[in-house]
């Protein structure tokens, strides 16, 4: 993928962000990987509402020097380090969504309760134990409460979602809100019925192998 290009599908992805109430003002953040070294991502504490294409920032995966005068996000050596250990992985989308903060918040992990849940982002929506944003901690944290996941929480804070391209992070962001939104209201009505945990880990890996593939 051509840098130009990276830099304009995150920009639209901001807005997107914005436009669907996943995120408020400047919090949370987007980046897609170009290549082996090289990640395009949200510069820091800018409006989406302002943003611009040439805004986004280049950064070297390695060693996390960027190109430009706009600081990359504060969480830019959380995404580089999920590119590298995830090498199937191509857009991270960090947000502060309402029901993804309330769970969060509640460091409470998700069961297997959902079918749509189960199948893009895995059996469970776990919780990164508390870090500082920003941090080495949180990173580690984060990186393993993702393992076998496409989406977590990170307590007190908010959201983080992985996909293969920008649109499938997207459309995880969106489950994970939906599904942390049924999981509060579902206590309403006497709490979930769990999925069965060795369907929901079938269900996962069914997904991602042959969902929406020809063959
Ligand atoms: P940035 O504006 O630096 O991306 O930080 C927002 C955020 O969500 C920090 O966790
Ligand atoms: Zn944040």
């Amino acid at each position: 993928m051509e840098v130009a290009e990276a830099k304009q599908l995150v920009c639209d992805a901001g807005k997107r962000l914005l436009a669907s109430g996943l995120v408020e003002g400047t919090w949370g953040n987007i980046s897609l990987r170009v290549d082996d070294t090289t990640m395009v991502i949200t510069p820091s504490g800018k409006n989406y509402e302002d943003l611009t294409p040439e805004d986004m920032v280049i950064v070297n995966l390695k060693t996390l020097k960027y190109d430009g005068d706009l600081k990359p996000s504060t969480e830019c050596g959380l995404h580089a380090e999920i590119y590298k250990d995830r090498k199937a992985v191509n857009a991270v989308i960090h947000t502060h969504s309402l029901h993804g903060c309330t769970v969060a918040a509640a460091r409470k992990e998700i069961p297997p309760i959902l079918d749509d849940m189960v199948q893009i982002i895995g059996p469970s929506i776990r919780v990164a134990d508390y870090a500082i944003s920003g941090t080495k901690k949180l990173t580690k944290n984060v990186i393993k409460a993702l393992k076998g996941r496409n989406g977590a929480l990170l307590a007190n804070h908010g959201t983080i979602c992985i996909g293969r391209s920008i649109d499938e992070a997207f459309v995880t962001c969106r489950v994970l809100e939906k599904a942390c939104r049924i999981f509060i209201d579902v206590q309403n009505i006497g709490g979930a019925t769990q999925i069965n945990k060795i369907e929901a880990i079938a269900m996962h890996q069914y997904y991602l192998r042959k969902y929406s593939k020809q063959q």
